[in-house]
């Protein structure tokens, strides 16, 4: 059976963020958090390939520990196993830490066919993590997919590229990214979402997927923000003469 392991990231609902007027970042205790846009079109992917072709799906995210609000959501809409990556540790990770951390953490998952990311997240917006997985993980990242078919060890895909189609195969193992255009997403049954607070939920700290603390956390991130600024715009009215 196919395996697809799908990253999903908790973010802010950036639509209804506060800001904190002098630090210019988000007051994360005023504002609802939701599963990043993109990552469920990532999911959808993965349960359709699922409905199609027979697959486990287990979604994975990285996160404080009420991050597992998304894995239960995850789990309403078809996921069949999730795994929490949460460690205090892990705080103060770039971009480039997130990876290392998603993709040791995938690696101790055991064999997979497909790793999904979405393209984005709202609150990030670097778009590095999907790129830097495949990486990381040293297998194709694919985007803009259109159509997705699996051929025995390859799959098919038909992606939009500029204004041409383009027509690929590929070997599994694979790393798929997903925009919001990729596809419809589905809406969770009742009874889904009644069960999925009794699911279990995987945990994996530092501990479990090795290395050493200062790899991790800021000590471990190359980026450092220095500075972060709301930007606003005024409207003024002048006269001119002449
Ligand atoms: P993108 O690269 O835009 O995301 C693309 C896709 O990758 C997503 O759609 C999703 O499928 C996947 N993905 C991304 N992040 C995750 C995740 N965590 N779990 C599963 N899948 C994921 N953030 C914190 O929450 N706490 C911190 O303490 C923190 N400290 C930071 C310190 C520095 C110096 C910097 C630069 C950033 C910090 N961040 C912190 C932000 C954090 O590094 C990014 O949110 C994270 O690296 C992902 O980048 P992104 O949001 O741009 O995701």
């Amino acid at each position: 059976m196919l395996s697809l392991i799908v990253c999903i990231k908790q973010v802010p609902d950036t639509q209804k963020a506060v800001f904190d007027p002098t630090t210019g970042a988000i007051d994360r205790r005023g504002t609802e958090n939701i599963m990043n846009p993109d990552d469920l079109h990532a999911l959808e992917m993965a349960l359709c390939i699922k409905d199609r072709y027979g697959a486990r799906v287990t979604a994975i995210t990285m996160g404080p520990p009420q991050a597992d609000d998304v894995l239960s959501e995850a789990y309403a809409l078809g996921a069949d196993e999730c795994v929490l990556v949460s460690d205090p540790r892990f705080a103060g990770s770039d971009s480039l830490v997130t990876t290392r951390v998603l993709s040791r953490a995938i690696l101790r998952l055991g064999a997979f066919d497909l790793v999904i990311t979405g393209c984005e997240a709202i609150d990030g917006n670097t778009a590095h993590v999907g790129y830097q997985l495949s990486e990381f993980l040293s297998m194709p990242l694919i985007t803009q997919i259109h159509e997705f078919m699996i051929d025995g060890n390859h799959a098919i895909i038909e992606r939009l590229y500029g204004h041409e189609y383009q027509k690929i195969r590929v070997r599994l193992p694979l790393l798929l990214s997903m925009g919001k255009n990729s596809n419809r997403v589905r809406i969770p049954r009742l009874v889904d979402i009644k069960e999925c607070v009794e699911k279990p939920i995987s945990l994996m700290t530092l501990n479990d997927i090795g290395g050493e603390a200062g790899e991790y956390g800021a000590a471990g991130s190359p980026t450092v923000v220095i500075k972060t600024e709301i930007f606003t715009h005024t409207r003024g009215r002048a006269v001119l003469e002449g």
